[in-house]
């Protein structure tokens, strides 16, 4: 039989309703077994997700604020005790709750108090589901450095999953060498289902969220963008590093390495076949060469002219040094005969302009130079593009026809991605025009 692990976000439960349409799905398909539950969500727009007012819990400890921390505490409580009760289950989860209020008095600590609301949502889900529980502090390991420690962590886990045909395993926590609980980064749940995939060897890594997978633009720019319906490894990373958010960034490389597809997939339309994220992918039809299109705002262009650039050995070198010096990591570097520009998130230069323009002045002697900011770059991703004529001129065309000037072009060697800088107030509209022009 096929196994499949299938993690449920935050929002897909955040009520008793939401835990039954999920019972729904782990039900509708014995092959998923393990079940990998964040901590309640938000149930509606000024909702607070249980995972930041655990956070604040932490945080009024620390400011000694007991007062507020007990009424945060008791809607943290009221959260689960509701859940529990609005499901008709008989489970008291009181000890728990008690155990761990006391812990955090005793300043047990900042992951510990953020983990807590993964933990008790897996009790409560795999009591109501009937299945085993397997807490992450026995099974997902930490090293020193705070990296997870991947190869403990899979022996162990894959022998523990052995031993149950169906578990519910939280996400974002494991421990550290010392047996403290670490977390993962914010919405690290997904990385603990592509690690609980990785070690049950499962066919499929199912990642159920609110939406029906990864769109083909960002819907707050473009009215009603296309679901991708599969869209690669290396395509999403493109996607994800530019903004397009659904899953977490790292949570694609332990499934990558052996070859697990992961499946975006809606829990309010469990019918809907969401996005298959894959190692290869067939060559898409005409109508797809693009897979998607994602952009983002707030970059600089640190602009040098030097003539007779192109004929001095190590000028992009002493250049990059000083960037390397002050720690400004560069996303992009477009290059004419005698002119490089050095593409940089803003927020980078903060604290360091003068600096930077001074040490670039000493080293490399420059004719010209200049900060630029107000930049946004837009990547067009899209595998289809690979040895097919005429896409970037589709691009370009798209966008002059918007009457949109682009200040940089970049197509990495792997020719399935071309970034274009524009101005920032020229962002939504180069975005809805590229989309428009695939778009048929
Ligand atoms: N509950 C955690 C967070 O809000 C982890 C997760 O949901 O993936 O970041």
């Amino acid at each position: 039989m096929q196994v499949k692990v299938v993690k449920f976000g935050g929002t897909s439960l955040a009520d008793a309703d939401h835990f039954r349409m999920v019972a729904d799905i782990v039900r509708s398909d014995p092959s998923r077994r393990f079940v990998v539950p964040s901590a309640p969500g938000k149930r509606f727009r000024d909702d607070i997700k249980v995972t930041d007012m655990l956070f604040d819990c932490y945080h009024l400890v620390r400011e000694r604020a007991y007062g507020e921390f007990e009424s945060m505490y008791r809607r943290i409580r009221e959260r689960f005790t509701g859940i529990i009760s609005d499901l008709g289950l008989d489970f008291d989860i009181s000890g728990e709750l008690d155990y761990i209020r006391q812990s955090m008095l005793h300043r047990s600590g900042r992951d510990y108090a953020a983990s807590r609301g993964e933990y008790i949502n897996g009790l409560i889900l795999a009591k109501f589901l009937g299945f085993d529980f397997i807490d992450p502090e026995n099974a997902v390991f930490f090293q020193e450095n705070g990296l997870l420690d991947s190869e403990r962590t899979n022996r162990v886990l894959s022998a523990e999953l052995r031993k149950h045909e169906r578990a519910v395993i939280p996400g974002f926590y494991g421990a550290m060498p010392n047996g403290t609980v670490k977390t993962f980064p914010r919405g690290g749940s997904d990385v603990t289902g592509s690690i609980v995939a990785l070690a049950a060897g499962a066919d499929l890594y199912e990642n159920w969220t609110d939406v029906s997978g990864f769109m083909a633009a960002d819907p707050r720019i473009v009215d009603d963008p296309s679901v991708i319906d599969t869209i690669t490894y290396t395509e999403l990373r493109e996607l994800s590093y530019m903004g397009a958010s659904v899953l977490h960034e790292d949570a694609i490389f332990p499934v990558r390495n052996a070859g697990i597809p992961i499946n975006i997939r809606n829990t309010l339309k469990p019918s809907d076949p969401g996005t298959m994220i894959v190692a290869e992918a067939p060559d898409t039809e005409h109508r797809n060469i693009i897979t998607g299109i994602a952009g983002k705002k707030g970059f600089s262009a640190i602009n040098i002219e030097c003539d007779m650039m192109n004929a001095e050995v190590g000028y992009g070198r002493k250049v990059l040094e000083v960037f390397e010096n002050y720690e400004i990591s560069f996303e992009h570097l477009p290059s004419g005969i005698d002119t490089m520009s050095v593409i940089v998130a803003t927020a980078e230069l903060e604290g360091k302009r003068d600096r930077l323009l001074k040490s670039l002045q000493h080293m490399a002697r420059p004719d010209k130079l200049s900060i630029e900011d107000g930049l946004a770059l837009i990547a067009v991703v899209g595998r289809g593009m690979v040895k097919n004529k005429g896409v970037a001129a589709r691009v370009f065309r798209a966008v002059s026809d918007a009457d949109i000037n682009i200040r940089m072009i970049d197509q990495g060697s792997c020719e399935f991605n071309i970034i274009l800088g524009v101005e920032e107030h020229d962002f939504e509209k180069a975005v809805r025009a590229i989309y428009a022009e695939f778009d048929r």
